[in-house]
């Protein structure tokens, strides 16, 4: 499908390809018309006939419809640096910033989390005609600028480009920003001030924007210098995620996201229709890579959807996130499987550390956090030591309660006190608080053979052993009220024999969100749904 028809879907009226097509050459003819127009007032107020050196070097475009081939090089912000003084250069970017002043006139261009000063100078190369033109450009519209590089004595301060800024000679417009922009790309990724800071605001330069203006105006707030670092590096786990788990001979599977019994027993399920039926979204994949397992996948993993219908309104909760999920078969004891967890997770934040710091940078700007801290092998504790470790701190905590949230965030300053580290892994919960199909602790009836991990004190993932034992399963579910005439395809897939397994559930935005120090779920997702929240 190409754009046109993509578009045709997703908008509300309906064009015809014909249509479209007439639309777009409108579009053209009349930006064409306008940059001529703009040209030849410049021209006139220059003084008529006064030439212009600057003609034929600034403009727009017109709509691009791949009528031609250019053999333009473009150099990316983020590899310009001193090095290459005096070299003339391509950028294409977006006007982030623009002030003009006399002869002068300086542009911030940004291009995802890198900034460049340009500098517009009347010069013999450069017309006053070219500067009035290039000064009228809106904030936010796409230019491609040709120029020098210049290394600067003082540093950049507020670009991160810092050694260098570009005398621009030629400036054409690829797509202007028209209208009032709903919100200051600037304002939405500033930090918030302190009260301090605020009370001295007199010109109120240091405006915020709030999360729910953000979030209406996603396409301009993903823009955003902290956006564009969140996302790089919500990519960064996916990737590093399927790398490490591939490395390790995992399979990647999809399972079905309409299903016609809940995962995991009932609650907390959307329920959608299905022809003249009803069928659920989703709550997990957790049944489906068991039977996968069962079917001999040995190492699966997945990447997708999952939906809780559940109304909580949370800085870490959403009604559909992107999990993360893994089931392993194991030989005897699932701390294979469970280490094996921990070490992919450890990759991860080293690859993201390796690979995204000035992503992270750019994000702490907005949002100041102190660098992920881990160790290596992951820290492992047992949960009866952690509601130890919580008692000796003074919290008042049954030996088989679960914990609660600031309980969680309590206990994770109390070991990254103790143990320098960031990320841990909690071993042997309590049975009574795991899901059915959970693995009793064979020495301690009490405890179960699950594990969640934890980063900055959150919960980032619930894993176990599962039952593969079709009557243990059956005797486990009953034990829990759930309907069996409602998995028996689950629980019969066990009967022809299945090695012992265990796995995992991640939440990609939790990840991201807690590896970056981030207050809000929502701003590690792309277009986010929660109870409140089903657009854009
Ligand atoms: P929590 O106790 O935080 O509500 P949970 O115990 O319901 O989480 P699981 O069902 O075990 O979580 O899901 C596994 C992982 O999926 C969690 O550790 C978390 O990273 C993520 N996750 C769970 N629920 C949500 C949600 N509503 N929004 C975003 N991520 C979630």
């Amino acid at each position: 499908m190409d754009g046109a028809e993509q578009q045709q879907e997703g908008g509300e009226q309906k064009l015809s390809k014909k249509q479209l097509n007439k639309l777009a050459k409108q579009q053209k003819k009349q930006e064409a018309k306008e940059a001529a127009s703009a040209a030849q007032g410049q021209q006139q107020e220059q003084g008529g006939d006064e030439e212009d050196v600057s003609a034929g070097k600034y403009g727009a475009y017109g709509l691009i419809q791949s009528g031609e081939v250019k053999d333009i090089k473009f150099t990316e912000l983020k590899d310009i640096d001193e090095s290459m003084h005096g070299q003339d250069i391509w950028v294409r970017g977006r006007i982030h910033a623009i002030r003009a002043k006399g002869k002068t006139c300086f542009i911030v261009l940004r291009s995802g989390v890198y900034t460049l000063q340009i500098g517009v100078f009347v010069t013999e190369k450069v017309s006053k005609a070219m500067l009035k033109f290039v000064s009228a450009v809106s904030r936010e519209s796409i230019v491609d600028i040709q120029g020098t590089v210049q290394k600067v004595d003082a540093p950049v301060e507020s670009c991160t480009q810092k050694t260098v800024e570009v005398h621009a000679f030629e400036l054409w417009v690829v797509s202007a920003a028209k209208g009032q922009l709903p919100l200051q790309i600037e304002d939405a990724m500033r930090r918030a001030p302190t009260e301090e800071e605020l009370a001295n605001d007199k010109e109120n330069k240091l405006a915020t924007v709030n999360l729910d203006t953000r979030l209406d105006n996603r396409v301009l707030d993903l823009r955003t210098i902290t956006s564009q670092g969140i996302f790089a590096v919500q990519d960064g786990v996916g990737y590093h995620f399927r790398r490490l788990l591939r490395q390790r001979g995992f399979r990647e599977i999809h399972t079905p996201k309409i299903i016609s019994a809940a995962s995991e027993g009932g609650a907390n399920v959307f329920t959608v229709s299905y022809f003249k039926g009803s069928a659920y979204l989703a709550q997990s994949p957790q049944l489906y890579k068991q039977i996968a397992i069962a079917g001999d996948f040995g190492k699966v993993f997945t990447i997708g959807a999952v939906f809780r219908a559940e109304d909580s309104n949370t800085h870490r909760h959403m009604t559909e996130f992107v999990g993360l999920d893994l089931e392993m078969a194991f030989k005897f004891h699932y701390h294979e499987v469970m280490l094996t967890i921990g070490e992919v997770l450890i990759g991860i934040f080293k690859s993201l550390q390796a690979e995204f710091a000035d992503e992270i940078a750019a994000v702490n700007q907005q949002y100041p956090a102190e660098p992920f801290k881990f160790v290596e092998p992951a820290l492992v504790l047992k949960f009866a030591d952690a509601i130890a470790l919580l008692r000796e701190n003074g919290v008042e905590i049954g030996d088989e309660d679960d914990l609660s949230t600031p309980q969680e965030k309590f206990l994770g300053k109390l070991v990254r006190d103790k143990y320098k580290t960031d990320f841990y892994i909690l071993d042997k919960f309590p049975l009574a608080v795991r899901p059915f199909y959970t693995m009793p602790d064979p020495h301690n009836p009490k405890y179960s053979n699950s594990y969640d991990m934890f980063m900055r004190g959150e919960e980032i993932l619930s894993g176990a052993q599962r039952i593969h034992d079709p009557d243990f399963l059956t005797e486990r579910a009953k034990h829990h009220g759930i309907d069996i005439g409602k998995i028996q395809a689950y629980i019969d897939s066990f009967r022809y024999g299945c090695s012992p397994h265990a796995g995992g559930g991640i939440g990609l935005e939790r990840v991201t969100m807690l590896f970056l120090g981030i207050h809000n779920i929502r701003l590690c997702s792309l277009f986010p749904r929660d109870p409140k929240r089903l657009t854009p």
